[in-house]
């Protein structure tokens, strides 16, 4: 097996793999694999990062985190920037990615850290509302600190780091983030308005499939599938939201739960019925205790129904079918 074919086997929901999708969808994935340039890994380039994080208050915030966790910083070659394993405790940066790139890696990834010590993220005791839930939150509050250190950045009158953002699929954040900084001048309603703005980047599909095709395997390991953990979403945004204070800095987590924020596509919306049917019927739970009913499906025309909704209509579908062909089999069998 390829390295290639060997990565995408072994790429892991765990190891929340950034700008993945951003990398993918350029198309260089296989190719980054066949690169066999040299990349600056020296232990002076990381000191050389550790100096530019010092500078903000941010930057010094996460080092003291990712020193007192025990974590270890690495470099690792990858076709992404970085990713935070809890498991080995590990925060690793792709050499091949400019030093800008690598020091908001690492306030997204250390982000992540945070995250985990506080709560276990997308775990299978969750059910698939929360996991979704969870996971699209993680991911933009870890993108949102990036946006905090690049505009702290900025305060000091280096704007490379904005600059670099504002080169990535990510840039819409860092844009509400000055945005709303410029109005109010008030740093959680700009991290608030930042993290927002990940809902509706073109990432955020990617990310859904991730947590739908972690479901996919907690149902197939069907020992370890439970599906039971509904968490509430105000208590999450209190829990993992939180600024240099230890303050939530989201204004209104309900927000977090509307149709514009958690949603999946039609496509993703059938492989998770398709997914769940087994388990439902198995264990005899009701989609609504899946959450299913607060799950959106987004259409294409701009309107939202909901998973539960879906499978019902799939329900009555295969129904009326069946109705059909008993009708037409009694009308022609006697
Ligand atoms: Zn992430």
């Amino acid at each position: 097996m390829s390295r290639y074919e060997d990565f995408m086997k072994n790429v892991y929901i765990r190891r929340f793999p950034s700008g993945a999708e951003n990398q993918a969808s350029k198309g260089p994935l296989k190719k980054a694999f066949e690169d066999e340039q040299d990349y600056d890994q020296s232990p002076e380039r990381m000191e050389r990062l550790k100096k530019i994080l010092k500078k903000t208050e941010i930057g010094r915030e996460t080092l003291d985190f990712l020193d007192q966790k025990g974590s270890e910083l690495i470099f690792e070659k990858m076709p992404y920037y970085g990713y935070f394993s809890p498991e080995e405790n590990i925060v690793a940066l792709s050499p091949r990615f400019s030093d800008e790139d690598l020091a908001i890696t690492f306030i997204h990834e250390v982000r992540h850290a945070r995250q985990d010590s506080i709560m276990t993220n997308t775990s299978s005791d969750m059910t698939p509302e929360t996991i979704l839930k969870n996971g699209f939150l993680i991911e933009a509050d870890a993108c949102a600190a990036e946006c905090v250190f690049a505009h702290q950045m900025m305060e000091l009158g280096d704007n490379s780091i904005f600059e670099a953002h504002q080169k990535t699929a990510y840039a819409p954040m860092s844009t509400a983030f000055e945005e709303e900084f410029e109005k109010s001048h008030d740093w959680n309603k700009a991290r608030e308005a930042a993290m927002m703005a990940w809902y509706d980047l073109p990432v955020k599909p990617g990310y859904a499939d991730q947590y739908i095709d972690f479901m996919k395997e907690i149902v197939k390991n069907n020992d370890s599938a439970d599906f039971r953990n509904e968490m509430d979403t105000k208590k999450m945004a209190q829990m993992l939201c939180l600024d240099s204070n230890g303050e939530c800095y989201i204004q209104n987590p309900k927000k977090l739960e509307s149709p514009e924020k958690l949603n999946v596509s039609e496509k993703q919306a059938n492989t998770m019925m398709q997914t769940l049917k087994t388990f439902i019927r198995r264990q005899n739970r009701p989609a609504e205790r899946l959450g299913l009913d607060k799950v959106y499906v987004e259409h294409s025309d701009g309107t939202y129904t909901t998973v539960r909704e879906e499978m019902k209509k799939a329900k009555a579908k295969e129904k009326n079918n069946a109705a059909v062909r008993n009708a037409a089999n009694g009308k022609g069998g006697r």
